[in-house]
């Protein structure tokens, strides 16, 4: 039987009620090289199979993507590490390629000023998750907080926080910026907890953990938060100067130069 004389209506139609749309796509065409080249009927069935399984993954890793609101083009390959040399290129990578520490929900904590690379970082980490199948969802941290109150005040948190669970790595950006007001719920505590040894986090912050009590209700819950978050972690410190202004500074004439000191912010400054 040529492609030409294909029951393409008939076929069609059952393609589409097995919800097989790739095959739906090539079928014509792959069986009329199946007959061209004579292929026996196994390896037909095989070629639709593959191309449909292979279509399936593609479009889950776009929704993947789609859903983890990262931004397109902050990838792990647009990264300039030499800019950053506290943070070791081989450590990001292997945290990228290896997901050992997603299947135990260990965390990736970034300190360091504004404007250093620790968004774009974290997002090129979660782009190489979302191409390895993972999921991902990247999200200024107060943004998350207002959501969560908003649970709170519907009863629905635990919800919310279940609807979280579907996410392998839940990237809270800029923590440091959640309001005074904002913390006396405690909701980011409970989202902590809720997913300490389970489900990984990566947290961006430009004040060290000293400082993190304007985000918790009181100090006992601010260690308690610190203590769970770091207890499987890995820290990454970046204390360059900002690479917008080195970039700016590197667009002028030369010798104009100013003293470009980086305000250093780690981890523990001013430890308590
Ligand atoms: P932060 O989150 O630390 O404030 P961002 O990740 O927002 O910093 O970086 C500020 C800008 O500079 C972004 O456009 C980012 O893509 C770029 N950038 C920062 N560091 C690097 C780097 N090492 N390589 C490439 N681009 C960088
Ligand atoms: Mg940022």
């Amino acid at each position: 039987m040529s492609a030409t004389t294909l029951p393409s209506g008939r076929l069609a139609l059952m393609l589409t009620e097995l919800r097989l749309p790739t095959i739906k796509r090539l079928a014509d065409d792959l069986c009329a090289q199946s007959d061209r080249e004579g292929w026996p009927g196994h390896r037909l069935l095989e070629a639709l199979m593959e191309h449909e399984i292979a279509e399936r993954e593609f479009r889950r890793i776009d929704r993947h993507r789609a859903e983890s609101c990262l931004t397109p083009d902050k990838r792990l390959s647009s990264f300039d590490f030499a800019a950053v040399p506290s943070v070791s290129k081989a450590q990001v990578m292997a945290l990228a390629e290896g997901h050992e520490w997603i299947d135990r929900g260990a965390n990736v904590l970034l300190f360091g000023p504004p404007g250093v690379g620790k968004s774009h970082l974290v997002s090129g980490l979660g782009h190489a998750l979302v191409d390895a199948g993972r999921r991902v969802l990247f999200t200024r941290c107060s943004d998350l907080v207002q959501r969560l109150q908003a649970a709170r005040r519907d009863l629905r948190l635990p919800q919310e926080l279940a609807r979280l669970d579907r996410f392998d790595l839940l990237i809270l950006d800029d923590l440091s910026y959640v309001r005074r007001d904002q913390a006396e719920t405690s909701v980011l505590f409970e989202l902590i907890a809720e997913r300490y040894e389970r489900k990984s986090l990566a947290i961006t912050a430009n004040t060290p953990f000293s400082q993190w009590s304007d985000v918790f209700v009181d100090p006992a819950m601010t260690l308690a938060a610190v203590d769970r978050l770091v207890h499987h972690s890995t820290i990454l410190e970046m204390n360059v100067e900002s690479y917008r202004r080195r970039a700016a500074h590197a667009a002028q004439p030369s010798g104009r130069r100013t003293n470009a000191r980086p305000t250093t912010t780690t981890a523990t400054d001013h430890a308590t």
